[in-house]
This record gives structure tokens, sequence and C-alpha cells, in this order.
């Protein structure tokens, strides 16, 4: 089952997540308000992210679309069960369903600038895991 290209980005009205489609403006789940995307070709026909729509930004990174707490949850109970299981062999298949959980996740692009998302597209390979000094720049010119 593969999920049809999504962007979300933040909506200008209320704040909250706004989302489009490879069609049309974003809309958002809250408060209905749309906000028109700018989808560059390689966007649309390629569903290869080269620049993001909602901030003409082009510095991307790409991450695990992680659940981070389903992967605590396992964890915890990774640990609650340890002591009645032999050498804490719980801990160990806790680690081990996150680590398969993580490499089954798909991969999502985030924009450094914006933060839009952009999940069911192909990954640029342009495009690197998050980097703080890049996030840094960001910050320091959006302050
Ligand atoms: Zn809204
Ligand atoms: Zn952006």
């Amino acid at each position: 089952m593969k999920r049809a290209p999504e962007i979300a980005v933040r909506c200008p009205s209320c704040g909250g997540e706004a989302v489009a489609g490879l069609e049309g403006p974003a809309c958002c789940r809250s408060c209905s308000a749309e906000r028109p995307l700018a989808l560059s070709p390689s966007l649309r026909d390629q569903h290869v992210v080269d620049a993001c729509p909602a901030c003409a930004g082009r510095q991307l990174y790409v991450q695990r679309d992680f659940n981070q707490k389903v992967g605590l949850g396992v964890i915890v109970a990774g640990a609650v069960l340890a002591p009645f299981t032999p050498y804490y062999s719980s801990l160990i298949v806790a680690a081990l369903v996150d680590a398969g959980l993580y490499v089954l996740l798909p991969e999502i692009t985030v924009c450094y600038r914006c933060h839009a998302h952009f999940r069911g597209f192909a990954r640029n390979p342009a495009h690197q895991p998050f980097d703080l000094h890049t996030a840094e720049q960001y910050e320091v010119k959006t302050g």
C-alpha cells in the first residue's frame, strides 16, 4: 500500500496543520483556511522534493516518520518484563522490535526553514539527515 504524496505545512490562520496533495492549495484540518503552494515540476511530476513550495527554501532533510511514543512504549514494555524473562531477553527483543520498526518506516522530507513535511515522495539523493548546524542558520535568520 503506497501512500499518496502529501505535503503538510503550517496553517497561516491558526497555526495548525494544513495538508495538500499534488493538486491545489493546502487546506487546514482545523479551520479550513487555504494556503496556496507553488509546486515545482519535479515535485509534481517526479515526486522528488527539490524545493519547499511553502517558503521556496532549498535546504531540506530526510528523517524516518518515527512515532516516538510507540518506540518508547516498546522499550518500556521490554524493561518492565525484563526481570521475568531469562537474561533480560525482553529488553533485547524490544530493542530489535524498535530497530525493525525504524527500518520499515517511510522516510519523510522536512523543510529546514518552515518545517513543512513531505510524505510519500521519492527521496532526493541530495538531501541528508537532519543537521544541527544547518538548522541553526535558520534559527538565527528567522529568530
Ligand atoms: Zn487553520
Ligand atoms: Zn519551507
